[in-house]
């Protein structure tokens, strides 16, 4: 891999930038590999570039359908952030907003972290009492993390209105290390370095059947052929439910869409991001001037990457009133993703009843910031068959009644 650096920029210019060899390679797949990983969204990629990272493990193939980071991993509104309430949550969340601090030094390419700061506004008594509770907690997880009353709400982000029409501003939980990155380096990134390693990722390729024999998976039937694995990572987030029917177990998920938007740039406005919970929208600005808004998830499951046009009224309605500023901006773009969820909103990184056979889903709306923590996690679980920042979340807790409830922390309405 050649190193990105000014001095490389330097001399590309004085070759018309001729000589920048391919991000990562297109191979044809071989007939086997140690581990194949299912989807090129960042947790996969993520899994792959820790395997061998953290293990050496370098005979991985990563089968897309599509091309790589154009699942939720390139849809997301890039919020990081990691104040969660429960313990097992806040470990694996904040692992991965450590990890994201210096992932651009250590992938050698500019993933646009930026920690400009995160806060969830308080607009009922219920959700002031539940973000002290969750800061109290942040505490002795050693998640940095604030109350802050309403005057520092307005200091912070001048454009809100804090005495909103239906909901006042109360006070707000603040994460100043929270943030956002650049979504789609975050899968360029990874996806550079596991090529570098050796690895093949392998896009237009669906996997469309998973082969077993005597309770243990042989390999996966796709687009592009038969190909064998010792070891098989489900990682395909809305569509988890489908890869799992193949290999003929179920998963606690529902599928739904979210959608997100960007209005037209302006100057600059903005310089944390703001979660407006009770009225339901969040919003960030772009580098580019776009404010980065979101909303609720659809109330139905599908698996069109639209949304109902529904929520994009209510999430402008939620944010005009929340920052009267906006309310003559143009939208400029709208998408939607598939998002995996499950009723304790807390992800699944597990074992399944096929022999090894690893998935990592139900990170519905807030997986993004996940992303580096739970390949760490995964990649652990499929090389030591445990891990400890995955241990909770196995597929098991649905069945004993462990729950891990976030459906505050989720943020996004369900
Ligand atoms: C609108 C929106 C806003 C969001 N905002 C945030 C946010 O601000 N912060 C945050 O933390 N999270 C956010 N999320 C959630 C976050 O984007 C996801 O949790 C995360 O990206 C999931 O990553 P992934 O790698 O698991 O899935 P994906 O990126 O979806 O990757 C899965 C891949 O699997 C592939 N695949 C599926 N089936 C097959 C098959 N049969 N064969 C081969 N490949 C297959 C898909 O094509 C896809 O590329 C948001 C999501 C959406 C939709």
């Amino acid at each position: 891999m050649k190193r990105y650096s000014a001095f490389a920029i330097v001399r590309e210019a004085f070759r018309q930038h001729t000589g920048w060899p391919r991000a990562w390679a297109s191979p044809e797949p071989r007939e086997r590999y140690d581990v194949i990983i299912v989807g090129a969204g960042g947790h996969g990629l993520a899994t792959a570039y820790y395997l061998g990272r953290n293990f050496g493990i370098t005979n991985v193939a990563v089968l897309e359908k599509g091309w790589l980071g154009g699942g939720n991993t390139g849809r997301n509104t890039t919020i990081i952030r990691s104040n969660y309430l429960q313990d097992a949550s806040a470990a694996i969340y904040e692992k991965a907003r450590s990890l994201y601090e210096t992932l651009s030094q250590e992938l050698n390419f500019n993933l646009m972290f930026s920690p400009r700061g995160v806060m969830m506004l308080a607009q009922t008594e219920h959700e002031v009492r539940g973000y002290r509770r969750t800061a109290e907690a942040n505490a002795l997880q050693g998640v940095e993390t604030e109350f802050i009353g309403r005057e520092r709400v307005k200091e912070l982000c001048p454009i809100i209105n804090i005495e909103g029409p239906r909901y006042p501003v109360l006070g707000a939980l603040w994460q100043p290390r929270g943030g956002t990155a650049r979504h789609d380096a975050v899968a360029w990134g990874y996806a550079r370095a596991c090529s570098d390693m050796g690895m093949h990722i392998i896009q237009r390729c669906e996997v469309t059947g998973i082969r077993t024999e005597g309770g243990r998976v042989t390999g996966v039937s796709t687009t592009r052929g038969d190909i064998g694995c010792n070891k098989l990572g489900i990682v395909v987030a809305g569509h988890s439910g489908v890869l799992a029917q193949m290999a003929g177990f179920r998963l606690p998920i529902e599928s739904v869409a979210l959608q997100a938007m960007v209005s037209e740039p302006v100057k600059p406005c903005m310089d944390v991001v703001v979660m407006a919970n009770t009225v339901h929208g969040y919003m960030s600005q772009s580098d580019k001037g776009e404010m980065v808004i979101g909303g609720g998830a659809d109330g139905f499951n599908n698996y069109t990457q639209r949304g109902s046009f529904h929520h994009i009224e209510e999430t402008v309605r939620a944010l005009c009133e929340t920052f009267p500023i906006i309310s003559r901006l143009k939208m400029l773009r709208q998408w939607g993703g598939i998002v995996d969820m499950t009723g304790d909103r807390s992800p699944i990184i597990s074992k399944t009843p096929v022999e090894n056979i690893f998935i990592n889903c139900g990170w519905g709306t807030g997986g993004f910031k996940a992303i580096p923590g739970s390949g760490w996690a995964m990649a652990e679980l499929m090389v030591k068959g445990e891990s400890p920042l995955a241990a909770e979340f196995g597929l098991n807790r649905f069945r004993e009644g462990r729950f891990i409830d976030e459906s505050v922390a989720a943020g996004v309405a369900h």
